[in-house]
């Protein structure tokens, strides 16, 4: 057992279950800080995960593309900054400033990003990028082209459960030392709204207060700073009940509870709830798009055709990839993507 699990055992035998929202920041912070999940050895295997910047780089020429169209609407300011959070190995940062860069753009490079491990990735990746710890301290003076790629999902959410004496906070416990998920003790019926309460024994309405928050604030730059924003994840664009809460580790999923620290836990985000906040901190959404629509509107499929013409050898491997990131049995429908942009910045 690692250290990071012995203590969380700890924890939770000398004073009580933790809740699941504590459970997912700490095991993911633990999780990022040693090591590079997306790390692959020479064959093409290994890691925890592949994202789609991984798969090919015309996925972040594209995101590129359509932030230089962005400041090109808006009248190509001088002084603009490339945001990114959580970049991973910075293969979407390299791809997508390349492309930015055809079109005469090359702003300042900023990343917020907690590992250290993947810090050393993104420095090797995209030189000379400023690194935050969270968004408080990214610049204030200059618009902002934000990009954040499975970045929100792994932003900790918060569970409730109705049990037969009512809502409870769901949290983590011990099991005859196993982990388990538990109903907290207090009650937690004043949390929800009245309409919301009635509900059968065992239904989970998860929230995502950390993703709210980071996103009011992201937003609220863009209204005032000037900008436009990408935010791409698996998630849903329609109200929900339930847990969404996942763990995978060797390119499988596992149980979310039996590997602390050493799994990537993640949650489907909500579109909807993102959107909200963005629009009440002033900022326009231009819309929420599954990536497959966002990407082939952007123009993937002659990007496509263009890397297959400059390598002919490669024709079979690009094709595989654009199937990858736009079809709707791949990633195209489940990965969406919320466009935002400050006034002046849209279309
Ligand atoms: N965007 C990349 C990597 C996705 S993995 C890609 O598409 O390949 C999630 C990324 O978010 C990692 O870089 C991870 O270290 C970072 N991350 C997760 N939680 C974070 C937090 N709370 N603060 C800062 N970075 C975080």
């Amino acid at each position: 057992m690692t250290g990071y699990a012995a203590s969380l055992r700890r924890l939770i035998r000398t004073t009580g279950p933790v809740p699941v929202a504590r459970y997912m920041a700490e095991s993911n912070a633990h999780y990022y800080a040693t090591r590079d999940p997306l790390g692959r050895n020479p064959s093409g295997r290994g890691g925890d995960f592949t994202t789609a910047p991984e798969i090919s780089q015309m996925f972040g020429e594209m995101l590129g593309l359509w932030l230089a169209d962005h400041w090109q609407k808006a009248g190509v300011p001088r002084d603009i900054a490339y945001v990114e959070l959580g970049p991973g190995r910075g293969t979407l940062a390299a791809d997508a400033l390349r492309a930015m860069g055809a079109a005469s753009l090359d702003p300042e490079i900023h990343f917020v990003e907690a590992s250290p491990v993947l810090r050393k990735a993104q420095e090797r990746a995209t030189p000379g990028a400023a690194f935050h710890e969270d968004l408080t301290s990214l610049p204030e003076d200059r618009p902002l082209l934000i990009v954040a790629n499975e970045y929100f999902d792994a932003l900790p959410v918060r569970q409730l459960v109705r049990t037969d004496q009512g809502w409870r906070e769901r949290m983590v416990g011990l099991e005859d030392d196993r982990l388990v998920p538990v109903a907290g003790a207090q009650a937690m019926d004043s949390a929800l709204p009245k309409e919301r309460r009635d509900a059968p024994t065992g239904t989970i309405i998860e929230t995502a207060p950390a993703q709210v928050a980071q996103m009011r604030e992201l937003a609220q730059r863009l209204a005032k700073q000037g900008g436009a924003a990408l935010v791409l994840d698996y998630g849903y664009a329609r109200p929900h009940t339930g847990s969404t809460l996942q763990a995978v580790r060797a390119h499988e999923k596992v149980d979310p509870f039996a590997h602390p620290g050493e799994a990537d836990l993640t949650a489907h985000v909500d579109f909807l709830a993102l959107a909200d906040t963005a629009i009440a901190a002033q900022a326009q959404v231009l819309g929420i798009a599954t990536q497959g629509d966002l990407l082939r509107a952007i123009g993937i499929e002659r990007r496509a055709e263009a890397l297959k013409q400059a390598a002919p050898a490669r024709a079979d491997e690009i094709a595989t990839a654009l199937e990858r990131l736009v079809s709707t049995d791949q990633m195209g429908t489940l990965f969406k993507a919320l466009l935002i942009a400050g006034a002046g910045w849209g279309d």
